[in-house]
């Protein structure tokens, strides 16, 4: 008799998985159970093209409905799964229907974090995880109005561009000494303080929000440096948190996000986990990861796929991910966390392209490029490839960048 996949969670990595599961192969029935109304539609949009008015959500679909329904993938949209029985292969629905499973792909992602501060629930104060979040923000944006910004991370740097663009008043609170402090080096940082405030975004570092005051709406928010900010809209965007509780619950292995091998499979063999929810190892960085890229999610699930359908692949990918402010396009290959020294090719400090290369043992470990898509193409190779580098090659911009591939170290 034919088997039955059930894919919990309708976004990236599941539309990844389901076309992948049917080109290895797989006959048997696929259905996905998702929270939201809509089929998978891609999520960096909700901070950029989406939030600016530029592109619908027809347009953002990761792929038209009609792909799935040639490829006979069912969907249950608008529906929550609740609990996983694993004894007896079967989840409940909030509805209280149950969908019973042979193999189950969890695709759960994640959710955002929530400040708990007085005034936090007040209209007007938003985040950004998806589409109806973005219709909500829209009904308050308003040229020459105030929108505060709650987070200086990539969604929130990204949202103050979009607002800044539409004729806001913007500023963007950050409660570290540097925007993106988490993830970049200063000297990133730097140029994303720079930029934002050459297009008139305001930049608040070590400060925080510990209330919104307003009659009905959020009129004002209040920082923790004593300072209070006229609102007529805030966006919230303090970092998300993986949605492991049902696979907990389900008593799978959870970490910092659920626990998978390298073929996507849970600590269940007839569970696979994959993207924003799922915590893995990295051969290459010899370290275990939750990422959060479409990437990853992309790249997981198709392996988490073929482990469905019995083929044996590993995940292995180099993690990348990118970002657009303004006229800007940051792109970012590898993962630059343990790095000893940062290396820049071109002009950060007056210019708006540029490539910060991370070194480690005297190879590149990461690489961010903002308006420069050849390093961050020669920047991956020279990641996986381990080459040693040419430092003075590397950042004289007079020599070809692809001549670093294969570069023997000077001296
Ligand atoms: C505003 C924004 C901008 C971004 N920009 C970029 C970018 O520029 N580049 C980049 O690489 N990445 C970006 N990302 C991150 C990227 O979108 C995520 O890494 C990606 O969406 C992860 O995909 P996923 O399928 O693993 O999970 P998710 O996209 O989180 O999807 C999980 C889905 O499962 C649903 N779900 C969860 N639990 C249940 C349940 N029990 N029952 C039913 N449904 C459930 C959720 O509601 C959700 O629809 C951005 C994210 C956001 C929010």
């Amino acid at each position: 008799m034919s088997q039955s996949c059930v894919v919990i969670g309708a976004s990236h990595a599941a539309a990844s998985f389901v076309t992948g599961l049917r080109q290895d192969g797989w006959e048997g029935r696929i259905q996905v159970i998702g929270d939201e109304a809509y089929i998978p539609y891609h999520r960096p949009p909700l901070s950029k093209a989406l939030l600016a008015g530029e592109k619908t959500l027809e347009e953002s679909y990761i792929r038209p409905l009609d792909i799935y329904t040639k490829a006979n993938v069912e969907f249950l949209l608008g529906k929550r799964a609740e609990q996983i029985d694993r004894a007896n292969k079967k989840i409940t629905l909030a509805d209280g229907s149950i969908v019973p499973y042979d193999k189950l792909a969890l695709t759960v992602g994640s959710r955002v974090r929530k400040v708990n501060v007085p005034g936090h629930e007040l209209d007007g104060i938003h985040y950004l995880r998806d589409f109806s979040d973005v219709t909500k923000i829209k009904s308050h944006i308003k040229a020459g109005g105030n929108a505060v910004i709650v987070g200086g991370g990539y969604i929130g740097l990204e949202a103050a561009a979009v607002l800044k663009k539409l004729g806001m008043k913007v500023i963007v609170l950050e409660m570290m000494d540097r925007v993106l402090q988490r993830v970049t080096a200063p000297e990133i940082s730097e140029f994303y303080t720079r930029i934002h405030t050459e297009e008139g975004v305001q930049i608040r570092c070590k400060v925080g929000a510990t209330g919104f005051e307003g009659k009905g709406k959020v009129e004002r928010v209040i920082c923790n440096d004593g300072t209070i900010l006229a609102a007529d809209l805030v966006i919230v965007g303090i970092g998300i948190i993986p949605n492991v509780e049902i696979a907990q619950a389900a008593g799978l292995k959870v970490e910092n996000g659920i626990v998978v091998d390298d073929h996507a499979r849970t600590s269940d063999p007839d569970i696979v986990a994959a993207g924003d929810c799922a915590y893995h190892y990295n051969a290459i960085y010899d370290r275990w990861l939750r990422l959060e890229s479409v990437q990853n999610a992309n790249d997981q699930a198709r392996v988490a796929a073929s482990t469905v359908a019995g083929l044996d692949k590993a995940y292995n990918a180099l993690p990348w991910f990118w970002s657009d402010q303004y006229d800007l396009k940051l792109q970012i290959a590898g993962l630059n966390q343990g790095y000893e020294e940062v290396l820049v090719r071109g002009d950060r400090t007056g210019s708006r392209s540029f490539a910060a290369f991370y070194l480690k043992n005297n190879t590149v470990i990461a690489v961010d490029s903002v308006n420069r898509p050849a390093e961050f193409m020669v920047g991956k190779r020279l990641i996986t490839e381990k080459t040693p580098i040419d430092r003075i090659k590397l950042v004289n911009e007079a020599v070809n960048v692809k001549e670093l591939l294969g570069a023997k170290p000077a001296g």
